[in-house]
C-alpha cells in the first residue's frame, strides 16, 4: 500500500484487502496485454516489409471511425445515457461498431458506466475510480475481478429489455469473433490486401481504439480544466477530445451527462455530436437531449465565483486585505454575486411558472405560452450572460492585482 493510501482516512482496511486479493480476470487480461505487445512487433515489421496501399489505409481510417464512434455515439451516448433516440439502422450500425471495438457487451459497459457516473471517484464503488491512480483507471480495473467491477444489471432495465442486446451479451465471444472476422475479411478482399487489413485495420485499430477510450477514464480525470464543476475529478481537455471522438470535454459531460453533446460550444471539436446531429437531419435520430444555455452558463458563472473567492482568500492571507482598493474589489464581487443569484432565482421561478402554465392551459394555447415566455427567458438569459462577462472582467483585474 502506498503512503498516500495509508494516510487516507477514507481507506477501509477490510475492503482494501478484497481489492488486493481480487482474482485475475483471465480473458480480458490476456487480450489487453497480448494485443499491444503483438502490435508493437507486427505493425513495424509489416510496414517495413510491405508497401501499404491507399485502400488499406482507407479501411483503417473507416474502421477507426466506425468502432470509435460505435463506442462514443453508440455504447456511451445512446445506450448508457439515452441522450437521443436512434433509428434501428443507426442503432444496429453503432452496435456492430461497438462490438468491433472489443470493449465488452453493451450490458457490462453501460452498467459499469452508469455506476461510474453515480459514484464517481469513490474508491469502492466507481469501477474505474481515478482516485486509484492512472494505471487502475486506465486499464488496471479490467485486469482483475475487483468488487467494484461486479454488475447486477439492476441499473440498466431499459437495456435488458432489448432482445438483440440480450443476444449480444449472452453470445458476446461469438459476436466479436464473427464481426471482426467477417468485416475484416470482406474489406481485405475488397481492397485486395487481406493481411494488411488484418494487421492495420484489425490489430493496430483495435489497440488504438482501446487506449483512446481508456484515456477518457484516466487522463480525462487528471489533466484539463474544470469550467462547470469541481465536485469530481473530471476535466475538459481539447487535446484528448481529438483522440476520443469528442469525449475529451469530460467535465461538462459529468455535470450534464444526458446532453447528446460533450463539446457543448458549437466550435468545440466533438465529431460524435456532429454525427448525431447529421443523423437527426436525415431523420435517423430524434429527441436529441440538450441542457439549456442559461443552466450551462449558471454552472460556469458559479465556478468563476468560486475561483474568484479562492483567489481573494489567498490574497487575503498574503496581507492584501488592508489595502483599500482590495476592500472595494471584494465588495464589487459580493454585489455581483448577489445580483447573479437574484437573476437565477428569477429565472428558476419563470421556469416553474412555465411548467405550471403548461399543466393548466389548454393544449391549443401552449404555443401562446411558449411565445409569451420566450421573450422573458431571453431577457433573463442575456442578464445571466452579462454576469458572466462582468465576472470574466473582474477575474482579469484580479490577476493584475495578484501579479
Ligand atoms: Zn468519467
Ligand atoms: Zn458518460
Amino acid at each position: 500500500m502506498s503512503d498516500a493510501k495509508k494516510s487516507n482516512p477514507n481507506i477501509k482496511p477490510e475492503l482494501e484487502s478484497q481489492y488486493n486479493q481480487a482474482p485475475i480476470n483471465t480473458v480480458p487480461a490476456v487480450v489487453l496485454i497480448a494485443t499491444p505487445i503483438l502490435a508493437l512487433f507486427l505493425v513495424p515489421w509489416y510496414l517495413w516489409t510491405h508497401s501499404v496501399g491507399l485502400g488499406t489505409w482507407a479501411v483503417f481510417a473507416f474502421l477507426m471511425a466506425w468502432t470509435g464512434m460505435g463506442i462514443t455515439a453508440g455504447y456511451h451516448r445512446l445506450f448508457a445515457h439515452k441522450a437521443y433516440k436512434a433509428h434501428p439502422i443507426i442503432q444496429n450500425f453503432l452496435l456492430i461498431g461497438g462490438t468491433l471495438a472489443v470493449e465488452s457487451s453493451v450490458f457490462d459497459w453501460c452498467s459499469g458506466h452508469r455506476r461510474h457516473h453515480r459514484f464517481v471517484d469513490d474508491e469502492y464503488k466507481d469501477p474505474y475510480s481515478a482516485r486509484r491512480g492512472f494505471w487502475f483507471s486506465h486499464i488496471g480495473w479490467m485486469l482483475r475481478n475487483y468488487p467494484s467491477g461486479q454488475h447486477d444489471f439492476k441499473n440498466i432495465p431499459d437495456l435488458t429489455k432489448q432482445k438483440l442486446l440480450r443476444h449480444q451479451h449472452k453470445h458476446y465471444g461469438a459476436w466479436i469473433i464473427v464481426t471482426n472476422t467477417v468485416i475484416l475479411l470482406s474489406f481485405g478482399w475488397l481492397v485486395g490486401d487481406i493481411l494488411g487489413v488484418f494487421v492495420l485495420a484489425g490489430l493496430l485499430r483495435l489497440v488504438l481504439t482501446h487506449h483512446f477510450t481508456f484515456f477518457i477514464n484516466s487522463l480525462c480525470h487528471m489533466f484539463g480544466t474544470r469550467p462547470y464543476t469541481d465536485t469530481n475529478t473530471a476535466r475538459d481537455n481539447f487535446i484528448l477530445a481529438i483522440f476520443t471522438w469528442g469525449e475529451g470535454y469530460h467535465n461538462y459531460h459529468h455535470f450534464f451527462q444526458y446532453d447528446y453533446r460533450n463539446g457543448v460550444k458549437w466550435w468545440q471539436y466533438d465529431p460524435t455530436k456532429w454525427l448525431i446531429l447529421v443523423c437527426s437531419k436525415l431523420g435517423l435520430a430524434k429527441n436529441l437531449r440538450k441542457v439549456d444555455e442559461a443552466t450551462i452558463r449558471h454552472a460556469q458563472v458559479q465556478m468563476q465565483f468560486k475561483k474568484v473567492n479562492s483567489r481573494l482568500e489567498k490574497l487575503g492571507m498574503q496581507g492584501f486585505n488592508i489595502h483599500a482598493d482590495f476592500k472595494a474589489f471584494k465588495d464589487k464581487i459580493t454585489a455581483e454575486y448577489d445580483s447573479f443569484n437574484a437573476t437565477i432565482a428569477e429565472w428558476q421561478a419563470l421556469k416553474a411558472k412555465v411548467v405550471e402554465m403548461k399543466k393548466t392551459e389548454f393544449a391549443e394555447r401552449l404555443n401562446e405560452v411558449d411565445e409569451l415566455m420566450r421573450a422573458q427567458f431571453q431577457s433573463i438569459e442575456s442578464k445571466i450572460m452579462e454576469h458572466g462577462k462582468s465576472l470574466d472582467m473582474t477575474l482579469r483585474q484580479l490577476k493584475q492585482i495578484s501579479v
